[in-house]
């Protein structure tokens, strides 16, 4: 029973289909012979009945060979195995008519009920390797004991129903020893069947076939039985018919094309749960045969002997049953543990478990102290790269993290690109030397910043004192130190102190306070000089936001643009910016008539209608010429610019507006898709420019970008200008225009034209 020995050769020509069928066929007719020759009564019935038998297992086992051929490796076993069955219920059938043939009794040798048996063996096997049926050994050997249990719950039951007008039946005499056994095996095959169905719908139709064709197996044994044990059977009898339609199904079943998907469900929750009645299924004919038990008590109040051994040995495979779902119970509260309490992307423990280890470690008492670590910009680089780069970049922070801890923390992911590290209890490491080691060691490689991929982080420390009375306070002082690092200027590192907790307000009262800021008018404007590198005239400036808060004081665009961006409210302060952009930039003109005025525009903001009508409302209304105003579009936003988006910006650049590329060289850094933008100038990201004084591939870039840019008619701006050395290159290069603190810091616009150049 070697399935490998079977391995067919791949140059073997496969039978056709019709080939299959015309087997089907003939294996049919030859059951319908059969039951006209035995039902007429004719001659040699008996005969007959095992030719056609014989003839029938031989067709059914030549086509589920056939099939073991043609369908893919995971059902091959599966195959092999019916057809080895069919060829020992072939061979038996042969054993025994021969045995017939020289005696008047029925042939129930010991050689006959063996192959019988064995058949039954790798029917059974074949049920185990069946696509639906469980993968993992004890899955199978569950779903074997189901059979055993329901087949040996059978023996007492099928004594009672039986043997009931029989109670003296030697069950040491062989027939009726094997009358027990067939139908217990039968059942028991077919509990197997039931259990290894799977509960997915529909059933593969092979397997509906083989269920029916065992069905009628187990009927006919049974009334063979009665028949027998009644004295009233004869070779040729009618219920003979019974055994060459059960293998007249197997044959059918072989003649189908394997299932579409081979692929089992294996994952917790990928495959429905069993119905109630599936799991309760082997415990049923239990309750059975402990009824029957009882009935089949001997006028003496004994218990025959065979009813105790297979109460017994039901028993023993009852325990067997129990301890295998034991076991699996446990490795499913351990896969489940695993679930409920590690984050599935990193492997890290998750929110629950960091909150469980923390509470612990505060029963514990000090020194407790948590750090927060947030990705600054990470929500950019999944709007750029995707969601797979951006889960690839969480694992590998998250592997770079628990490699720069070490043994000195635990390491988590509290979601989203917040990650937490707890120190407790006997780890001494002072947890500001902990933040300066993660931040090292998340810098990016050369590599990695090049593409834009790496944010940085900000971290926040807490260190737990008599001010925390829970845990809650402590993880809030965290996060409240490390909005504190954000808005520093990210990449940076804060500690909670007294004072921070004081000024500070948590995430939700800024953004209820963002929602009032335009209102109560605490947002202004800051402008920053950009100067024509040729003459050093200032005719241009840059308009920074930025937010007077009535308690945190003077905010950066960075404490609060990614909050505006979450939570949508960027696009009315965008429309706020445009509008006192455009009235400042008129009453600049009045002095410098050819003066221009840039703005940042959201990338939500681009992806909306009413863009145009806002522009135009600002302008109009300022009474500013469209041509001075420039709207600055990062890369990142006109990259997944649909048809709509670009559309849009032709609208735009046709009422005369004037349009940059901010930050470029962070995004795609590709300049393929510059001729379908309409832009008018492009802003060298001042990452590129920082780099110039020292790396001459940095200088290559820039020289390049402006040369293409140039190609594309394109003027360009080099952001970020500082160094005397800077300025020297980028006027060397050939960029058009300079912006950064070497020229000037954002201030007022009133402050610009003494700027000097
Ligand atoms: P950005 O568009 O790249 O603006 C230039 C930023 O670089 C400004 O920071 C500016 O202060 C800073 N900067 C200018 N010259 C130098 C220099 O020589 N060295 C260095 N290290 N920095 C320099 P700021 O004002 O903090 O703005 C940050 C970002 O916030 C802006 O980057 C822009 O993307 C965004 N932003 C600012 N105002 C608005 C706005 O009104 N609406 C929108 N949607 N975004 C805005
Ligand atoms: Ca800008
Ligand atoms: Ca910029």
């Amino acid at each position: 029973m070697q399935p490998e020995a079977v391995t067919p050769l791949p140059a073997a020509p496969l039978p056709a289909a019709p080939l299959r069928r015309a087997g089907v066929a003939v294996a049919a007719a030859v059951v319908l012979v059969e039951a006209l020759w035995l039902l007429a009564g004719l001659p040699d019935a008996a005969l007959a009945s095992d030719l056609g038998a014989i003839t029938v297992a031989s067709l059914a086992a030549t086509g589920c060979a056939s099939a073991a051929r043609r369908h893919p490796t995971p059902l091959r076993r599966f195959w092999v195995l019916l057809a080895v069955t069919m060829g020992l219920a072939a061979a038996g059938r042969t054993v025994w008519a021969a045995g017939r043939l020289g005696s008047d009794e029925l042939p129930h040798t010991a050689l006959v009920g063996g192959i019988f048996t064995a058949s039954i063996i790798t029917g059974t096997a074949a049920l185990l390797c069946s696509l639906s049926a469980p993968r993992s050994r004890v899955g199978q050997a569950r779903a074997l004991l189901d059979g055993v249990i329901v087949g040996l719950a059978l023996v007492p039951v099928g004594w009672v129903v039986v043997f009931h007008d029989i109670t003296a039946a030697d069950l040491t005499d062989p027939l009726h020893g094997y009358g027990l056994l067939y139908p217990m095996l039968d059942l028991m095959q077919l509990t197997v069947l039931v259990a290894v169905a799977g509960p997915t719908r529909p059933v593969w139709r092979p397997m509906t076939l083989i269920g029916v064709s065992l069905a009628v197996r187990s009927v006919a044994d049974v009334v063979y039985v009665s028949l027998v044990v009644g004295g009233s059977y004869a070779p040729g009898h009618p219920v003979d018919l019974c055994w060459p339609l059960s293998y007249l199904l197997i044959g059918v079943a072989a003649v189908h094309p394997p299932p579409p998907t081979c692929a089992g469900a294996t994952e917790i929750g990928e495959s429905p749960l069993p119905p109630w009645w599936r799991v309760a299924l082997p415990y049923v004919p239990v309750g059975g045969a402990i009824v029957a038990v009882v009935l089949a008590r001997r006028p003496t109040g004994q218990t025959p002997h065979l009813i105790f051994i297979g109460m017994m040995t039901l028993l023993g495979a009852l325990a067997m049953r129990q301890g295998l779902a034991a076991n699996e119970n446990l490795r499913l509260v351990a896969r489940l543990r695993q679930l409920a309490y590690a984050d599935q992307l990193t492997g890290l423990p998750n929110r629950l478990m960091f909150t469980r280890r923390l509470r612990r470690a505060l029963r514990d008492g000090p020194p407790v102290a948590v750090l927060i670590l947030d990705l600054d910009g990470f929500k950019q680089v999944n709007d750029r790269f995707g969601h797979a780069t951006g889960d690839t970049l969480l694992t590998s922070i998250a592997g770079r993290m628990r490699a720069a801890v070490g043994d000195d923390g635990t390491v988590a992911r509290l979601g989203g690109d917040e990650f937490a590290v707890l120190i407790d209890g006997g780890r001494p490491v002072a947890p500001e030397r902990l933040a300066e080691r993660l931040l090292t060691a998340l810098q990016p490689s050369p590599g990695e910043e090049d593409v834009g991929i790496h944010p940085s982080a900000s971290i926040g420390i807490a260190e737990y004192g008599p001010q925390h009375a829970s845990h809650t306070d402590l993880l809030r002082d965290a996060d409240i130190a490390m909005y504190a690092a954000k808005a520093a200027g990210k990449a940076a590192y804060r500690v909670c102190t007294p004072a921070l907790r004081e000024s500070a307000v948590t995430r939700a009262e800024l953004i209820a306070d963002l929602r009032r800021a335009v209102d109560e008018r605490q947002l202004h404007l800051d402008y920053q000089p950009i100067v024509d590198l040729a003459t050093g005239q200032v005719r241009s400036a840059e308009a920074l936001v930025r937010w007077r808060h009535p308690r945190l004081g003077l905010l950066n665009p960075a404490a609060f643009l990614p909050l505006a961006e979450e939570t949508g409210l960027v696009v009315p302060l965008d429309r706020w910016v445009i509008h006192e952009a455009c009235r400042a930039a008129a009453t600049w003109r009045q002095r410098v008539p050819d003066a221009t005025v840039a703005v940042n525009i959201a990338a939500a903001h681009l992806r909306r209608p009413d863009l145009i009508a806002t522009v135009t409302a600002a302008t109009a209304g300022a009474g500013l010429a469209p041509r001075a105003l420039t709207l600055e579009l990062t890369e990142s936003a006109l990259i997944d610019g649909s048809e709509a988006v670009l559309e849009r910006l032709a609208q735009l650049r046709e009422l005369g507006i004037r349009i940059a590329i901010d930050d470029f060289g962070t995004g795609y850094s590709s300049l393929s898709y510059l001729h379908r933008i309409p832009a008018t100038e492009l802003k060298i990201d001042r990452s590129f420019v920082a780099r110039l004084d020292s790396d001459t591939r940095a200088y290559a870039t820039v020289e390049m970008v402006t040369r293409l840019a140039g190609a594309f008619d394109l003027a360009v701006v080099a952001e970020g200008v500082e160094t005397e050395g800077q300025h020297a290159a980028v006027t060397a290069i050939g960029c058009v225009h300079g912006q950064g603190y070497r020229y000037g810091r954002p201030g007022a616009l009133t402050t610009l034209h003494r700027t000097p150049a």
